[in-house]
């Protein structure tokens, strides 16, 4: 087992154990890659070093953020609801991220690729004044960018839409 296990903050003495909050999750595998493709994050509260989801903690007398898993998350900031729903919903994302290209669009009379999902229009189609470009609509809304291939338009898009999802 990992020689780490001590290293972690709790057992120092300069280290806050209550009183934390959470300024972000991040998922390490945000595109749903398999488990065997990616490195785990360390926590560095417990030194558990298989940690897919780094909960970023702050505290008013700590001059720098934690990375820490759910379970130190938890004990840090009190709160034994929010860090367990927050990666559920990475997880989701992610899992639905990873099916996004491999879907059944349809294709519009203007030979554009199209989804109709969740009560939005999602459309990918070639920039008029860029070549060789990518653009998205999300209903009316045109991406600010362009993108290199029809299937980073369509990871952009999926970002967009799975931004609206959760408003
Ligand atoms: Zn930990």
């Amino acid at each position: 087992m990992p020689a780490t296990t001590n290293t972690g903050l709790w057992s120092q003495a300069d280290v806050p154990h209550r009183g934390w909050h959470c300024v972000g999750v991040e998922d390490i595998r945000p595109d749903g890659q398999p488990e065997d493709e990616t490195e785990y994050a360390t926590c560095q509260m417990c030194g558990n070093e298989r940690i897919r989801f780094v909960h970023m903690m702050e505290h008013p007398e700590f001059d720098r953020v934690v990375e820490a898993g759910c379970v130190c998350a938890e004990k840090m900031s009190g709160d034994y609801v929010n860090p367990r729903l927050q990666e559920g919903r990475l997880r989701k994302k992610a899992s639905r991220k990873a099916r996004w290209l491999r879907r059944k669009w349809r294709t519009s009379h203007k030979g554009n690729h199209y989804l109709n999902v969740d009560g939005m229009n999602l459309v990918v189609f070639p920039a008029k004044f860029k070549p060789g470009r990518w653009c998205f609509r999300v209903d009316g809304d045109f991406s600010r960018s362009t993108y290199a291939s029809h299937d980073e338009a369509k990871l952009a898009l999926f970002e967009e839409f799975w931004e609206r999802l959760s408003d």
